[in-house]
């Protein structure tokens, strides 16, 4: 019998509208107008500077420290060995406030494929970078959603969150290597006991895409921030604007497809 048997999901911009971007953000601004302050003129940052694509291409699916230096390698900032860990530990001080704030949304589409998903009988895991992806995974009702939507789905059981429907987390745990090293997404697969030919990844990082093809899976590019060429550069199977457009019986043989075609006819 072909088809998947298991499914990973990153959870940052995949699942979840984190706080993660705004955090880099904010925590990099506060320390330019105050202990950097010095330094701030040798750099190619302002307040500007911190797009969404910087975060998309330099920092989204690596480690914290990783993602700390990359921006700060970016920016051309000085001495960056001495100022990494300072940059690392705001930002997650501040990331985790923004959570607790409840400052953090589930993305519709992905909560409906989710359901799909396990309701077609795959096994789930969660598999991001972030050491925060369970604070924001048991924040979420998935029974709420479900019945708001009016969704019939008997494995989302009365008061289940979204981390109850994962089989396997494996997010924040240290790897030699990060994405785009298959390390996480190869741990995930072997948790689950399903051979990485039959898994399947959704990412919306081109790391994490790229994460996905080096394991040998299939993989499903969520473009959320207009940046669907580089998901496909990367190497994803499908890439999609909503998860809604994964044709659901396609993946239900195996196979990814999209339901709604590209604009412009392609
Ligand atoms: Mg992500």
């Amino acid at each position: 019998m072909a088809g998947f048997q298991g499914a990973i999901f990153d959870v940052d911009g995949v699942l979840v509208d984190s706080p993660h971007e705004a955090a880099w953000r904010e925590s990099l601004r506060e320390l330019m107008e105050g202990e950097w302050s010095d330094v701030r003129g040798r750099t190619t940052w302002t307040p500007d500077a911190f797009t969404s694509h910087v975060y998309q291409t330099e920092v989204s699916g690596k480690p914290r420290l990783a993602g700390a230096r990359a921006a700060l390698e970016h920016f051309h900032v000085p001495d960056v060995d001495a100022r990494v860990e300072a940059y690392a530990e705001r930002k997650q001080a501040m990331v985790v406030r923004l959570i607790e704030a409840g400052r953090f949304t589930a993305y519709d589409d992905a909560l409906r494929l989710v359901i799909d998903v396990k309701e077609s009988g795959l096994l789930l895991a969660a598999a991001s970078s972030s050491k925060n992806a369970h604070l924001l995974l048991r924040r979420i009702r998935l029974d709420r959603f479900a019945a708001e939507h009016g969704i019939d789905a008997p494995s989302v059981t009365p008061g289940a969150t979204l981390l109850d429907v994962f089989d396997v987390d494996v997010s924040g745990r240290d790897f030699p290597h990060g994405k785009p090293h298959p390390d996480m997404f190869l741990a995930a697969a072997a948790e689950l006991g399903v051979e990485p030919a039959a898994a399947l990844v959704v990412e919306d990082a081109p790391a994490g895409v790229q994460a996905a093809k080096a394991g040998g899976m299939a993989a499903i590019g969520i473009a959320r921030a207009d940046d669907a060429d580089l998901l496909a550069r990367a190497g994803a199977d499908v890439v999609v604007t909503s998860l809604d457009q994964v044709d659901r019986a396609a993946l239900r043989s195996g196979r990814l497809a999209r339901t709604a075609p590209a604009e412009g006819g392609r």
